[in-house]
């Protein structure tokens, strides 16, 4: 069976990578990150006839969820965020006035995720990952199946890692998510990162700067 289709595009003005992943035979789809630029987002879905039935959040920075109001509303799929993270998703409008601009309340979230959740898309499916330390609901989502995928949210990226100087950000919680989670994962597993370019686990564990183990 071959994977599911792969929808990745930057987002608004801080470049968040939203993908859209879809099982073309039955047309149903998750979104993860919805982070802006929902219009755009949802192009995507209504060109390709994918509907979406669940808006997946790696974490609840503003730049991740700011498209998630008006999707939810074009769609009806599911807001989907660890609990962790709800004081931080609420206060999105506070986010937004700390960079100087407004953002509406957010819609209430729908369902917690949970770690280890499977979140499942017509044949296909992802497994939630708990990974704190960017924020303290932060979440990894890993594409089940032959070809392994991860999307990893500003957890780690190419040769760096997320930035634990935010609220609820904790330098030790990341690098041990990384390491005990992230690093036991297929050495081949490809990550979508959720900014910037992908990379792959087998190469950010040789030469990752701040978490590499050589
Ligand atoms: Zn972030
Ligand atoms: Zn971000």
């Amino acid at each position: 069976m071959s994977g599911p289709a792969i929808e990745t595009f930057p987002v608004g003005p801080l470049h968040c990578n939203c993908t859209v992943l879809a099982d073309e035979s039955t047309g149903e789809a998750v979104v993860i990150d919805p982070g802006d630029e929902p219009e755009r987002i949802l192009r995507v879905l209504t060109s390709m006839k994918w509907k979406p039935i669940a808006l997946l959040h790696t974490h609840a920075h503003l730049d991740h969820i700011t498209g998630s109001r008006v999707v939810k509303e074009a769609t009806g799929a599911a807001i989907r965020l660890h609990d962790a993270d709800r004081q931080l998703y609420e206060a999105l409008p506070e986010q937004a006035a700390f960079f100087g601009f407004r953002a509406q309340t957010p819609l209430p979230l729908d369902a917690p995720l949970s770690d280890g959740e499977t979140i499942r898309f017509g044949r296909f499916s992802l497994k939630a990952l708990h990974t704190p330390g960017h924020t303290p609901g932060s979440t990894c989502f890993e594409l089940e199946g032959d070809v392994p995928r991860l999307f990893s949210g500003d957890t780690l990226f190419r040769r760096s890692i997320g930035r634990t100087d935010l609220w609820g950000g904790d330098t030790e919680a990341i690098l041990t998510s990384i390491r005990e989670r992230l690093f036991a994962l297929p050495q081949d597993t490809a990550v979508v990162c959720g900014h910037g370019p992908g990379t792959t686990i087998g190469e950010e564990r040789r030469l990752n700067p701040f978490v590499g183990i050589g």
